[in-house]
């Protein structure tokens, strides 16, 4: 996808506003001979931006106005180092929920609806994003925060909640709970708002039967206001992303080049009218691809497909590059398998050879040893690596309120 001309003016006033700032990145655009953006060729010309950048910059280094008017700060949870710090302006705040608003809005809720809010509040960008966008549409938030199953499930049934937004793993379990109580007739759910990490169609689907209700993905990430920026549509087609907030390319992750529309790579956003730390070109890690075309639901806004993976979750055994959603989906093909699963990597120091260890859920009524086998047998089909393949029942592997850690890589230690 290329600039519109209004999507230059914006960047190019950007860059403008950045280089007259002594900022992290108007330091960095000064040194580099920046000074404009008149052109595609220019935009092509500005370095990505990155996490490590950010990191760096710690704790306000990429702070781009005075002190005065930054109202807010959030930080990322950034698994190792240092974190990341975002400084928002008072209208950075407002195009964040009018952003969330219309998320709300896409997926068909109205002033009318309860909102049951499970991600956590405080430095996470989660929890405040849902309910500021929840206020400006006119429902009623219910600022649950995470945990504390019992009171969720209370509340959800005193309240009518009409409406979960929560993350996929924490959506599950409650899904699972309400299974489990027999609660399904006593609650009133009609709408699933699900975000901040990629979900199998198998989990969604778990969900979506549990629950009776209907799912959106949510998309968003805290260096760019958080989520919110995107959200799928009832075509379930794709997520819409805004446009007139952001602008999406996609690349190589590898050569960094600009892919075609349609072409799967690196998510890279840039912020077209963010105040308190404007971002240009910043690498997502996330994989998906722009779909071309309109979608049938009419929306004017473009569509980036279900995010894949994270390049940087790519794993690499016996000489093979592998995603955890390939392991995922060769869980959906074995019968009785869930949607949890844990892949370790190991170190065989007796042989001297690396080890791919799964750990998957399955229910009661399936044999345990045989499934191991059929789930090792599909990872030696389809990707020439056999792994070992623990089976435990349904419930056994942990479900977080936050993103869930599911590759673990032991052999460095
Ligand atoms: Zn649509």
């Amino acid at each position: 996808m290329l600039l519109t001309e209004k999507q230059l003016e914006l960047v190019d006033r950007q860059i403008k506003r950045l280089i007259k700032t002594d900022s992290f990145y108007g330091k960095k655009y000064r040194e580099l001979g920046i000074t404009e953006c008149k052109s595609q060729a220019d935009f092509d010309q500005i370095p990505f931006a990155s996490k490590d950048d950010l990191r760096f910059a710690y704790p306000l280094g990429i702070q781009a106005v005075d002190d005065k008017d930054v109202v807010r700060i959030h930080s990322s949870s950034g698994t190792t180092g240092r974190p990341v710090i975002i400084p928002y302006t008072q209208k950075d705040v407002e195009d964040w929920a009018i952003m969330f608003q219309r998320c709300y809005e896409m997926a068909g809720i109205t002033q009318h609806d309860r909102i049951h809010i499970t991600p956590g509040y405080g430095l996470w960008t989660a929890g405040i994003g849902f309910q500021a966008g929840c206020e400006r549409l006119g429902a009623m938030a219910i600022p649950m925060g995470p945990g504390n199953t019992e009171k969720q499930l209370q509340m959800m049934i005193d309240l009518k909640s009409t409406v979960l937004t929560a993350t996929s793993s924490y959506a599950l379990l409650l899904s699972e709970e309400i299974t489990r109580r027999g609660l399904k007739d006593r609650i009133c759910l009609k709408k699933g708002v699900i975000g901040s990490e990629r979900w199998s169609e198998k989990m969604r689907n778990t969900i979506k039967n549990a629950l009776g209700i209907s799912l959106y993905d949510i998309y968003g990430l805290t260096e760019i206001y958080g989520p919110g920026i995107g959200i799928s549509c009832d075509e379930e087609d794709g997520i819409h992303y805004f446009d007139d907030y952001v602008f999406i390319e996609i690349i190589d992750p590898v050569t960094g080049q600009r892919l075609p529309d349609g072409e799967s790579g690196e998510i890279v956003i840039t912020t077209l009218v963010k105040e308190g730390a404007p971002l240009l070109r910043f690498r997502t890690h996330d994989l998906s691809r722009i779909i071309p075309g309109t979608c049938a639901c009419g929306s004017p806004y473009p569509r980036l497909d279900v995010i894949t993976g994270r390049s940087d979750d790519m794993f690499k055994i016996h000489g093979v590059n592998l995603f955890p959603s390939q392991i995922e989906s060769i869980l959906g093909m074995v019968d009785g398998v869930g949607s949890e699963y844990r892949i370790i990597l190991a170190r065989d120091s007796e042989t001297r050879r690396d080890v791919l260890h799964i750990t998957v859920e399955a229910e009661g009524r399936v044999d345990f040893a045989e499934t191991s086998r059929k789930v090792a047998k599909l990872a030696k089909t389809k990707f020439g690596v056999t792994p070992r393949v623990a089976v435990v029942p349904i419930g056994s592997l942990s479900r977080s309120e936050k993103k869930t850690k599911r590759v673990e890589d032991q052999r460095e230690m």
